[in-house]
């Protein structure tokens, strides 16, 4: 079962070559024997899954099979689960067991996914490193060659990216607010989509910052993101930016090809001190499109460099005001004191770790009187030029070409210090964030170490399926058959 993928899977179930309980157990068994070292769950729900898959194989029986019947996902911690822990990986919502259930896992369900439980990510979504959980940190299931330093798997969806890579799920949820999807995509060389903000219904997903937050699907193909992203997508009443458009079928789009089309190669996003393996990489993937029909254009994004500080004020603005509602009152942990503020102060200072206190305190900032206007309102005129440079761009080409990060995985004491640091390494995912564009990253080469690197098409809102069609073409040539060492240890 180790080279399976949810389209092989969902095929053997369809031939009744497995059975769903079977694929469930192996999946549970590869978890029980690899997780103790990835860290990549933070809450399992194995009894549930085995009572869901008994239930799919039934329904597969009688020719009822929905769209993921019977196949193994985990969930990114951020997304409530009616019945089952719902962390945000803090520990002010340790205990916290959501009486509803996300729209988005709802969707799944409704399709037959089956649940293995709840993944790890950065405290509340905040991070790009999986360093900051209140659960410890994931491990990146990939290794350096010759070298058994432990790498981080990138964030926020790092528990979400490894457990996919390691082979513990077929494909897991993510959410992306300025990466958190493509970035630990690319760090563990799996395959990632953000799709259009307002595709995917926020409703459930704890927020961090309301208007740049979306869910999508990890994998390890494009053909898998295609399906789960036609499962998890869809207009819901219960989310006011969700958009009322019909759901593509994703995966009909994934073989269109891409004669014809203009890929655009934004200038802006050669940066300096980026490795050249990373630009080759780059180019490889321009010569894999071009080879394939499609005519490279170079085109600018002017405001690229007033992304990542513009990105740092809108959502941490966002962050401070969402995560006031965590006060010891009505949700979650709580911490007493002597008066009412007292409790409240006592309380977020226990159940927020340092990263997200910081952004509380920053965003706070960047909204008090005196500093909104210069700050908070700047950058969100800032952010409509970054917005207006994608849309100028999609006049003269289809779809954008970029690497996804300028690093490949670091190792867990590699972190700087500074935070400032840790945010660069958004660089080339927060702009097609703050545009609301959809995105994805797919694994396209390893580097001279042997670790993965990601590429990363970004489209015309709601054109997912040119990215689908276009990434299937790199994939294709890029035959990134690639799997950390660690799989063979866990399915059969
Ligand atoms: N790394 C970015 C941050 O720390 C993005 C996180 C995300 O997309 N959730 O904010």
């Amino acid at each position: 079962m180790a080279g399976m993928t949810l389209a092989s899977a969902r095929k053997a179930l369809e031939a009744r070559k497995i059975s769903a309980v079977e694929l469930i157990g192996a999946h549970i068994g590869a978890v029980d024997s690899l997780d103790g070292r990835l860290n990549a769950f933070i809450t399992t729900s194995f009894d549930r899954a085995r009572v869901a898959a008994r239930v799919a194989d039934e329904r597969i029986a009688k020719g009822e099979a929905g769209l993921l019947e019977g196949l193994p996902l985990g969930i990114k911690d951020l997304f409530c689960t009616e019945g089952v822990r719902t962390t945000a990986a803090s520990n002010i919502l340790r205990d916290f067991v959501p009486p509803y259930e996300s729209t988005v896992t709802a969707n799944l369900l409704k399709q037959g996914a089956v649940f293995l439980g709840k993944l790890n990510l950065d405290e509340f979504a905040m991070g790009s490193t999986n360093l900051t959980s209140a659960f410890g940190g994931v491990t990146n299931p990939w290794q350096r060659e010759g070298s058994d330093a432990r790498l981080v798997p990138g964030g926020s969806s790092g528990g979400s990216a490894a457990a996919v890579a390691a082979g513990l799920v077929l494909g897991a949820t993510g959410t992306d607010t300025g990466g958190s999807i493509r970035q630990p995509a690319a760090y563990c060389g799996v395959a990632g989509v953000k799709p259009t903000y307002g595709r995917c219904s926020r409703f459930g997903v704890i927020a961090f910052a309301s208007s740049l937050d979306q869910a999508g699907p990890m994998a390890r193909t494009l053909e898998d993101c295609a399906l789960m992203l036609e499962a998890m997508a869809g207009f819901d009443p219960k989310d006011s930016t969700s958009v009322d458009r019909p759901v593509p079928r994703y995966t009909e789009a994934l073989e269109r090809g891409v004669r014809g089309l203009k890929v655009g190669i934004p200038k802006e996003y050669r940066v300096e001190g980026m490795p050249s393996e990373i630009d080759s990489l780059w180019e490889q993937g321009i010569a894999w499109l071009r080879e394939a029909g499609a005519e490279p254009v170079e085109v600018s994004l002017p405001h690229t460099k007033y992304g990542l500080p513009t990105y740092y004020i809108a959502a941490l603005a966002e962050a401070s005001s969402n995560l006031a509602r965590y006060d010891g009152v009505r949700f979650g942990a709580r911490v007493p004191g002597a008066s009412l503020d007292a409790l409240y102060e006592a309380t977020r200072r226990e159940g927020f770790g340092e990263e997200v206190r910081r952004r509380i305190l920053m965003g706070t900032y960047v909204l008090s009187s005196g500093y909104y206007d210069a700050y908070y309102l700047r950058a969100q005129k800032v952010r409509t030029r970054i917005q207006h440079d994608f849309l100028a761009a999609f006049e003269k080409v289809d779809v954008l070409l970029t690497p996804t990060a300028p690093s490949a995985a670091f190792a867990w004491d590699e972190k700087p210090d500074d935070p400032v640091q840790v945010y660069l390494n958004d660089v080339f995912t927060v702009p097609a964030s703050l545009a609301g564009a959809p995105a994805l990253s797919l694994p396209a080469g390893l580097d001279r170490q042997g670790l993965p690197l990601g590429l990363q098409l970004i489209g015309r809102y709601f054109d997912e399926e040119t990215l689908f069609a276009a990434g299937r073409v790199m994939e294709k040539a890029a035959r990134f058959t690639h799997r950390p060492a660690i799989v063979a240890e866990g399915l059969a």
